[in-house]
């Protein structure tokens, strides 16, 4: 661990990092990373490195915790062991189990989960690279992550800190100002301003709590700009590549086309002997058929006739004799 910095702010204003007091630090947000998970998101925040993964509307196990009227929403915070300094002892302890719970408080209530009776709906995320402000960074991932979901929600959860350095409010607490500083308030709203996360570490007067506040709110409400770009990005991207598909074929689409095409031909091709074939013997069978019976009928008749003939000659022979 550093040692305390004998000053946070220096005589431009500016702090540590060379940021300004309401200045939070970059933002970069990457949308449906996880191929296996119903939504996510990889955030990082300054240095903190978060991955949050959804998976849900599901079935509830254990079934004991189904809740018959809505749905349950479930949140795992967890510090990677390699992602602080000196190792971190793997599993769940006492601050990973309060971060999920005040987290999921702060996103439950922006879930339709009247929507989804009797099911779960399960938030993940891991902390890889910690630097203070872990917690509000995993919450602005998960936030996405639900999002990305297909989960209805009232609204994305924005979050950041704000809290105080040599008598100074700051906004988005770096590792030093954190570890060394009077405050620390993590805070997460909605996008209407609402406060969903609250939490409190030092003193504050009922003053600073108010700036504080509003600092913070600004800080929010720039984290909900960059999650909603990312996401219009992400579906923008989407889109784009859908559109692509169809008009540039994959190589098996193209393979799987041509031996249909094949398969088309010989059949046409078939089909077309087929057809010669019976045109054939449409054209010729008519003409044996039409001509046929005509024929024969003819051929019948002047036998007939001559038949008639050769009896009636010797009948009017008869009859001449007679006569
Ligand atoms: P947050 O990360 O939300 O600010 P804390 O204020 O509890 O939560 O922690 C501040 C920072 O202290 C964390 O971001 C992390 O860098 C560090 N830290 C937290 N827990 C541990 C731990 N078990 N071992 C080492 N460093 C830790």
């Amino acid at each position: 661990m550093s040692d305390k910095p004998e000053k946070f702010i220096d005589e431009n204003g500016l702090r540590l990092d060379g940021r300004k007091l309401d200045q939070i630090r970059d933002v970069k947000i990457e949308v449906g990373v996880l191929a296996r998970a119903d939504g996510s998101c990889y955030l990082e925040f300054g240095n903190n490195k978060v991955m949050a993964a959804v998976y849900g509307p599901r079935e509830v196990h254990p079934r004991h915790q189904q809740e018959s009227t809505r749905a349950i929403v479930r949140y795992k915070y967890n510090m990677a062991s390699f992602s602080v300094e000196d190792r971190k002892r793997p599993g769940p302890d006492r601050r990973s189990t309060e971060v999920s719970k005040v987290s999921r408080e702060a996103l439950e209530d922006q879930v339709f989960t009247e929507y989804f009776p009797k099911s779960a709906i399960d938030v993940f995320v891991e902390v890889l690279q910690a630097d203070a402000g872990t917690r509000t960074a995993a919450l602005n991932a998960a936030s996405v992550a639900l999002a990305d979901a297909g989960i209805p929600m009232r609204g994305l959860v924005s979050a950041c800190a704000f809290g105080k350095v040599d008598d100074t409010l700051v906004v988005d607490l770096s590792k030093d100002e954190d570890n060394y500083g009077q405050a620390d308030v993590p805070i997460a709203m909605t996008q209407d301003g609402k406060i969903t996360l609250l939490q409190m570490d030092g003193h504050l007067t009922p003053e600073e709590l108010k700036t504080g506040l509003l600092m913070a709110q600004e800080g929010c409400r720039q984290v909900y700009e960059i999650q909603r770009q990312a996401l219009m990005d992400h579906y923008a991207k989407m889109q784009d590549t859908n559109k692509d598909e169809t008009e540039a074929p994959s190589v098996e689409e193209v393979v799987t086309a041509e031996e249909n095409k094949d398969s088309e031909d010989v059949t046409t091709e078939a089909e077309e002997v087929e057809e010669e074939v019976a045109g054939e013997t449409d054209e010729e069978k008519p003409e044996i058929k039409e001509n046929a019976p005509e024929e024969e009928k003819e051929e019948e008749e002047t036998d007939e006739k001559i038949v008639e003939e050769t009896v009636e000659e010797p009948d009017t022979e008869e009859d001449d004799s007679h006569e």
